[in-house]
């Protein structure tokens, strides 16, 4: 439980603040969740901090493999998952991922910045931020990062002060789709797929239930190489899979094998 509430009043402020013994509040719907493993003695609000702009950027991102340059579309942190659904700014693909978050109650407190920290195997909107190819704005300790998000997710243990300012989403022509598996619209996903299709390739990201979020590089080098059927999907995928409540390793595996083959037509590109 918190004994000391800080709020912030800019970002310098805030990220001055954040030390091992203190965490961020956002919308604060995972750090008040009951159980939840976002504990601190110390909550540095950044509610009064901005990062609330949808606006565009050029920018250079540092990826798994190397540098990108582009035009992207810079959503703040702070933006709520439902001023993204009311957004004639942001792109369709990722107004109808945070439509994955069923309770309007809930998209009017939790912010794109809290879901990509919380980096969760049941998360809403990190399937399709990996699938289209969106990066993530850090301030650490007062120096600026543009990661990947795939960059973000493996390295983020090593920058546990930062904080995320931004979301980045490429400007490019481009589909995307995904899709969710859970019983009730509010309850733990088994799994979220997104694929995405833009200047003749695919690309593919995948949140599963205790097996991790990723690019799936490896389905990504086989469809985007021709014709394939969900079996050979399925036996490429190389997530450690497991069996537990939300099903067998071989249900999940089938699963992924279809639901990439369903996205890949939602999506259009190569026939
Ligand atoms: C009943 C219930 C069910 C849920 N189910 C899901 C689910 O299925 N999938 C899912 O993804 N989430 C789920 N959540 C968790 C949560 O609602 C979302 O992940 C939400 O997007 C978190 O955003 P927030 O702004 O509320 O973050 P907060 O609760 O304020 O913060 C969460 C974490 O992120 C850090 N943080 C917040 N903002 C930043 C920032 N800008 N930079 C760096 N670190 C930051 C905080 O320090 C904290 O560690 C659930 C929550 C509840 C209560």
């Amino acid at each position: 439980m918190a004994e000391k509430l800080i709020i912030a009043q800019s970002i310098e402020e805030a990220v001055s603040l954040k030390d091992s013994s203190s965490i961020f509040l956002a919308g604060g719907t995972e750090v008040n969740r009951l159980d939840s493993p976002c504990q601190a003695e110390v909550l540095v609000s950044i509610g009064r901090i901005g990062m609330d702009l949808i606006d565009e950027t050029d920018a250079e991102i540092d990826c798994l493999k190397g540098k990108k340059k582009g035009r992207f579309i810079r959503v703040g942190a702070m933006c709520t998952f439902q001023e993204l659904v009311d957004s004639f700014s942001v792109p369709d693909y990722l107004r109808e991922a945070c439509l994955f978050m069923s309770s309007r109650t809930k998209r009017n407190m939790a912010t794109i910045g809290g879901n990509i920290a919380s980096a969760r195997d049941d998360s809403y909107l990190l399937s399709t931020l990996i699938a289209c190819g969106a990066a993530v704005e850090l301030n650490c300790k007062g120096k600026k990062h543009v990661y990947g998000v795939c960059r973000y997710l493996k390295e983020k243990k090593n920058y546990p002060d930062s904080l995320i300012t931004a979301v980045l989403l490429p400007k490019k022509e481009m589909t995307v789709a995904s899709k969710r598996y859970a019983n009730t619209a509010a309850s733990h996903a088994v799994m979220t797929v997104s694929v995405s299709y833009s200047e003749g390739k695919y690309r593919v990201g995948a949140a599963v239930k205790n097996a991790g979020v990723r690019r799936l590089v490896e389905v990504e080098d086989l469809i985007n190489a021709g014709p394939v059927s969900d079996e050979e999907i399925s036996k490429a995928v190389k997530l450690d899979l497991t069996d537990d409540m939300f099903g067998s390793a071989k249900y999940k595996r089938y699963l992924l094998g279809v639901t990439v083959t369903d996205l890949m037509k939602k999506v259009g590109g190569k026939k």
